[in-house]
């Protein structure tokens, strides 16, 4: 049981690849902010996430690390 949780574990560390602004080898994916407008590139799984949001709410939820900040603060106050 031990040995699959950190299987697990390590799996999902894989997969958490920050936005960049630039294209990578994993990150080939163009979105845009949905606050600033911003151009930057997902990897494949946030890429479904983002697209899959888009799909069902017609909302980008996709913000660059600026406006998630931004966003953040604000909601903190209210
Ligand atoms: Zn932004």
């Amino acid at each position: 049981m031990t040995r699959q949780r950190s299987f697990f574990e390590s799996d999902r560390v894989e997969q958490l690849q920050q936005p960049t602004r630039y294209r990578t080898s994993a990150n080939k994916n163009e979105v845009h902010c949905g606050m600033c407008g911003d151009t930057y590139f997902l990897d494949d799984v946030s890429y479904k996430h983002v697209t899959r949001v888009i799909e069902v709410t017609l909302e980008n939820p996709f913000l660059c690390e600026g406006c998630e900040l931004e966003n953040e603060e604000s909601a903190a106050i209210h």
